[in-house]
C-alpha cells in the first residue's frame, strides 16, 4: 500500500561483515537482527538482511551483508566490498590466525574503496570465552590505533556490545555522509534571483 511505502526510511546505511570463517559473523548478525544466538548457521552461506532502526532519533534502515568467504572470484568479493559504506571486521579472540587475517581484509577493503577513512570497526568476538583468549586486548588495540579505527570486543552469545558495534558503525557512516554532502544546500525561499529580461 502506498501508505506503507511512504513510511520506508529514506536513509539506508550499508554494512558489510568481514572476517575469517568461524569468527562469528553470522552469529553476530543474527543476534543483532533477531535477538537469538544461532550456533549452527550454514558456514558457506552469504546472506543479506535489512532492518529499520532508530539511530539517535532518526528512523533509518540498515542493510547488512554477511559474507561467507566463499566468494570464488576476487571480482565478486570486490563487488561486495564496493557496495559497502561501512565494515565490521571480525576476528575471534580465541584464534590468532583470525586476528592476522584482519590485516588482509583491511587491505582488500582499502584497495577497493580507495579511502582510508572508510567507516570501519575492528571487532574481537567471542569475548565470553575469556579462558580461551589468544589475542590480548593490548595487541588488538594497538592494531586499531595504527588503523585509526575503534576496537570493540563482543559476544554473539551473551549479546555483549552487539548493538554497540552496529550503532557505532552506523553513526560513523552517517557522519561521513553528512561531511561529504554540501553543507548549505541552497534555500529556495530565501535565495534572491534576478530576472533576465
Ligand atoms: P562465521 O563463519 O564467521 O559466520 O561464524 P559463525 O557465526 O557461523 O560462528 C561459528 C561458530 O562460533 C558457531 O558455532 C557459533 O555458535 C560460534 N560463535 C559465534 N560467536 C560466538 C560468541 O560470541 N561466543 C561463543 N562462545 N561462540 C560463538
Ligand atoms: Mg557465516
Amino acid at each position: 500500500m502506498s501508505k506503507a511505502k511512504a513510511q520506508q526510511p529514506q536513509v539506508i546505511h550499508k554494512v558489510i561483515m568481514v572476517g575469517s570463517g568461524g569468527v562469528g559473523k553470522s552469529a553476530l548478525t543474527l543476534q543483532f537482527m533477531y535477538d537469538e544466538f544461532v550456533e549452527d548457521y550454514e558456514p558457506t552461506k552469504a546472506d543479506s538482511y535489512r532492518k529499520k532502526v532508530v539511530l539517535d532519533g532518526e528512523e533509518v534502515q540498515i542493510d547488512i551483508l554477511d559474507t561467507a568467504g566463499q566468494e570464488e572470484y576476487a571480482a565478486i568479493r570486490d563487488n561486495y566490498f564496493r557496495s559497502g559504506e561501512g565494515f565490521l571486521c571480525l576476528f575471534s579472540i580465541t584464534e590468532q590466525e583470525s586476528f592476522q587475517a584482519t590485516v588482509d581484509f583491511r587491505e582488500q577493503i582499502l584497495r577497493v574503496k580507495n579511502d582510508d577513512t572508510i567507516p570501519f570497526l575492528l571487532v574481537g568476538n567471542k569475548a565470553d570465552l575469556e579462558d580461551k583468549r589468544y589475542v590480548s586486548v593490548d595487541e588488538a588495540q594497538e592494531r586499531a590505533k595504527q588503523w585509526n579505527v575503534p576496537y570493540v570486543e563482543t559476544s554473539a552469545k551473551t549479546r555483549a556490545n552487539v548493538d554497540k558495534v552496529f550503532y557505532d558503525l552506523m553513526r560513523t557512516i552517517r557522519d561521513k555522509k553528512a561531511a561529504n554532502s554540501p553543507k548549505d544546500p541552497p534555500k529556495e525561499h530565501t535565495t534572491k534571483c534576478c530576472v533576465l529580461m
